[in-house]
């Protein structure tokens, strides 16, 4: 297939030519919507402009730290629109709740082994799907004398266990990640699922490196061998758990985000139009260096400055 390498500027004016071929915006939330705890200026109106025109809105975030009622109030607060409710939201949290319910864990009766933060907590709770494992786990009960842990007490039979989840956990450590590791290793039934990939989260410092869930996920996957399934963009869990709530036609369906490794490559590795907005984490520098590397699945087809930008005039 002959790649398409086009990347052009959007403006209000454009937009409102292209508008017409959409039905239905995806919209990732950090650096689009809000940055932070602050709304993106000019973002509510946007999304008004578009429910008002009769347009299907969806958000979806990689950040599983909190569940979607928290997010809906969030957006709430900021002055988004009343129609944007949890329903209107997908983020890895609900979609880890959703591949576990439909993996048949709480009918077999199995627990889950839960390496994550109050977002994923909720999820699984609203599917009633029990999960052990959150909170402090201290190496400090372990006897100091001996430089390596040979044995390790689990929780829980491992033949109970039927699923661990990795997510961002500020409690993270080489306990977690010895039980992790020995439940997915010692039962091959177990599956072994992650909230998403991202390598670090945007904070209110930039010169701080923040590790997100990427990287705990990594060690998880190099200590236990086995490869999880991921559910946050770019990865496909996301898209079917879309596919199976909303009527989305892909061609008709634009994704914008501010990121090109994660928004952008959902978007095109679905077969969604694509917009990368620049007032999150990425650029035109990054579309320039994808662009350099051939990687067309990071390459959007448009790009704008932030989504106020595209507010028609006097509107
Ligand atoms: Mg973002």
């Amino acid at each position: 297939m002959m790649a398409n390498f086009n990347y052009t500027s959007m403006n209000a004016e454009k937009f409102s030519k292209v508008l017409k071929d959409i039905d239905t915006f995806i919209f990732d939330a950090d650096g689009v919507l809000w940055l932070g705890e602050n709304v993106m200026a000019g973002s509510p109106k946007f999304l008004d402009y578009l429910i008002q025109l009769g347009k299907q809105v969806i958000i979806l975030t990689n950040n599983a730290t909190k569940s979607r009622a928290v997010y809906a109030k969030k957006l709430a607060s900021m002055g988004y629109h009343s129609s944007i409710t949890k329903d209107s939201i997908v983020n890895p949290a609900a979609v880890v709740a959703d591949t576990l319910y439909r993996a048949g864990i709480n009918k077999n009766g199995k627990k889950v082994y839960l390496i994550g933060s109050q977002g994923v907590q909720e999820e699984l709770d609203n599917l009633g799907i029990t999960y052990f494992g959150t909170g402090h786990d201290p190496v400090s009960n372990q006897s100091d004398n001996r430089p390596f842990i040979y044995d390790l007490e689990l929780d829980e039979d491992v033949d109970d266990v039927g699923a661990v989840v990795v997510g961002y956990d500020k409690h993270f450590n080489y306990h977690k990640l010895m039980k992790a590791a020995n439940y997915i290793n010692q039962n091959e039934n177990c599956i072994f699922v992650a909230t998403n990939t991202d390598e670090t989260c945007p904070g209110p410092n930039p010169d701080t490196v923040i590790p997100d869930a990427g990287p705990l996920v990594t060690a998880v996957q190099v200590a236990c061998g086995r490869e999880p399934i991921i559910v946050g963009k770019p990865h496909t869990a996301a898209f079917e758990y879309i596919r199976r709530r909303w009527t989305i036609d892909p061609a008709k369906t634009m994704m914008i985000g501010d990121r090109t490794n994660t928004d952008i490559k959902f978007g095109r590795d679905h077969g969604l139009r694509t917009m990368l907005v620049l007032s999150g984490c990425h650029g035109v520098a990054e579309i320039e260096e994808n662009h350099a590397k051939s990687q067309c699945d990071m390459i959007p087809e448009f790009y704008a400055d932030c989504l106020g930008a595209l507010v028609p005039f006097g509107y």
